[in-house]
């Protein structure tokens, strides 16, 4: 198996079984996302503590590559703190759209994404996980949309 294949296997498993799935009852932010172009949507929980991620779940529909970069999303970002996350997605950001930082030891499972670059229209399907949590810790009241 090459390590593209590799990755593929990879999002296509994370997008049939996505991980942190649900809810939380009382989460310190939450946040809707959307990509019409694609029709993905998700709903994001999160409850942050002291600018810890303590927990982090959400509920989506869409394609494999959305469900996919919203399950390997909230692994990266338990446990991390808010400053962390963002250079996180600064790196993964360049990573999807230029094929970039692919080896920064940083990004970890996330680099499976560097095939995204080959693909601009799915570039909004792997960052709107990452931009619902963006606008989740910014308390936007609005959905927030890729467009
Ligand atoms: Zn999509």
């Amino acid at each position: 198996m090459s390590l593209r294949e590799l990755y593929q296997e990879m999002i296509l498993d994370h997008g049939k079984q996505p991980r942190n799935t649900g809810c939380l009852p009382h989460p310190s932010h939450s946040h809707a996302g959307h990509n019409p172009l694609c029709g993905d949507k998700i709903m994001l929980y999160l409850n942050e503590d002291e600018g810890i991620i303590k927990e982090i779940k959400f509920e989506g529909c869409g394609c494999a590559i959305s469900m996919a970069s919203a399950s390997l999303m909230t692994e990266a970002a338990k446990g991390k703190s808010v400053s962390e996350v963002e250079s996180l997605f600064n790196l993964f950001h360049r990573l999807v759209t230029e094929g970039e930082s692919a080896d920064d030891e940083r990004l970890g499972k996330l680099s499976i994404f560097a095939g995204v670059a080959e693909f601009p229209i799915r570039v909004k399907c792997a960052t709107l996980a990452w931009h619902t949590l963006k606008a989740a810790f910014e308390n936007k009241s609005d959905q927030v949309s890729t467009e």
